[in-house]
């Protein structure tokens, strides 16, 4: 009898289970090996959602249902006193990391995932793989796919000199109960993404699913995040709790010192409507994030094949980071289950996602052009500097090219 063919998948996020799962429909054997013990759900914060997100959902046979996503209406500009700018129609929706994580988990057998499993190093001999454990131990197989996100241990052992840069600005992140957003936003502004441009900054904020995957008016959450430009020791100095410990490019939200989350706080009374700046400031723990990007110049390395966050990281105002990975694991099942030759499935599988990394990096960029800390008047605009406005933003904003939104009909399609 034929051997089904064997993947090993390092990393047991969102990259990984959707591998997992598409892998396992196209007859392949899989085992996911995550470093982590822990409840990865109980981390994530606001998520953009596409079509390609949901469909592929599907096709991995995670359980699905309308509430993973609240629909929005369209993106407003609001100013400093909270008066409307600019406004656009736009149908989309907007999700939670929990909310895309835990059906796809409960779609890989536990028999077939692996928590607290350090990769270590990967070892190829001709069409085999190993896969070399912390605790010692081994795993072997046809292919070994690297979904271990931003700082992938395979990628390094690769490419050590592949790996995220920082973009010279961080985000502020913050996440709260409906019933406790100011009013006027409640019933002005709830269903639609609201965005403000300080300065030289931006910041977006929406309504996401809420406790229990709850969608119904009232019971959502409110989610906001806000770039502001950091020089490399500003960011550093954020990343320092109160005993002086320095946590390298982003810090436990506890510990970040008490005098940081206060300026903050004066900083969007300054900066925000009034409104918006209560939402900030009713914020408790806020998350901050030192944004970044890379690309990978190669995805196929013999039996290894990089995918998700391990592959291309693009800065987040594409919205896209989860849609990308599912549509790689996609196109990874894809190119293996029509072409019985493995090396020539992860050619296939590099130069189409190659292309498509390039792309969405390239177009994350241009979005967060005015957050580049330059003020460049607009008759001295060229190329990418069209972005400085925030109507160009608002009108590019995710990457309409590359994937769809995701709206209500989606939904219960
Ligand atoms: C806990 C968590 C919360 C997140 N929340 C959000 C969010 O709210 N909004 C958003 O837009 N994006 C979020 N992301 C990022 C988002 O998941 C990714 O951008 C996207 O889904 C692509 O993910 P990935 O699976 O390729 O990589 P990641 O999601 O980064 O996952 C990589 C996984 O690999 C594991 N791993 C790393 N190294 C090793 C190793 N050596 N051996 C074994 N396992 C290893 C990690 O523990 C992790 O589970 C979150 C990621 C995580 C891990």
């Amino acid at each position: 009898m034929k051997r089904s063919k064997r993947a090993l998948v390092i990393g047991g996020s969102l990259g990984g289970l959707f591998a997992a799962s598409l892998l396992r429909g196209i007859g392949w054997t899989v085992t996911v090996f995550e470093r982590s013990t822990g409840a990865l759900a109980s981390r994530g914060a606001g998520l953009g959602t596409t079509r390609e997100l949901v469909e592929t959902m599907r096709r991995a046979g995670a359980r699905f249902d309308v509430s993973i996503a609240v629909p929005m209406t369209g993106y407003v500009w609001l100013d400093a006193d909270g008066r409307v700018v600019h406004a656009q129609e736009r149908l989309n929706a907007s999700s939670t990391w929990s909310r895309v994580y835990l059906p796809l988990r409960e779609a890989v057998p536990d028999s077939d995932y692996r928590a607290g499993m350090t990769l270590e190093r990967v070892e190829q001999k001709g069409e085999r793989v190993v896969a070399h454990f912390a605790d010692g131990t081994t795993a072997e197989g046809d292919l070994l796919i690297a979904a271990d996100g931003n700082f992938s241990t395979v990628r390094r052992q690769f490419m050590p000199d592949v790996g995220p840069r920082y973009a010279g600005y961080v985000a502020w992140r913050g996440i709260m109960e409906e019933r406790d957003v100011p009013a006027a936003i409640r019933s002005a502004h709830f269903d639609k993404i609201a965005f403000s441009f300080p300065a030289g900054e931006m910041s977006l904020a929406m309504p996401v699913p809420g406790h229990d995957d709850d969608t119904r008016p009232g019971h959502r959450r409110y989610y906001f995040i806000w770039y502001r430009p950091t020089t490399p020791e500003a960011l550093r100095d954020l990343c320092t709790d109160a005993n002086g410990l320095h946590h390298g490019i982003s810090i436990p939200p506890p510990l970040i010192r008490p005098e940081v989350i206060r300026a903050v706080k004066d900083d969007a009374a300054e900066r925000f409507a009034p409104d918006l700046a209560e939402v900030i400031a009713r914020t408790e723990l806020p998350l901050l994030q030192a944004i970044s990007d890379f690309e990978s110049p190669k995805l196929a390395l013999g039996r290894v094949v990089l995918l998700g966050d391990a592959a291309f990281v693009a800065r987040p105002h594409v919205a896209a980071g989860v849609s990308k990975a599912a549509l790689d694991a996609a196109a990874l099942a894809d190119a293996l289950a029509g072409e019985a030759d493995v090396d020539a499935a992860l050619a296939r599988y590099e130069r189409e996602r190659l292309d498509f990394g390039r792309r969405i990096v390239a177009h994350s960029r241009r979005l967060g052009t005015l957050l580049d800390g330059r003020e460049v008047p607009p008759a001295q605009w060229t190329g990418d500097d069209a972005y400085r406005d925030p109507r160009r933003v608002l009108r590019d904003y995710g990457a309409p090219h590359l994937v769809h939104d995701l709206t209500a009909q989606d939904l219960v399609a």
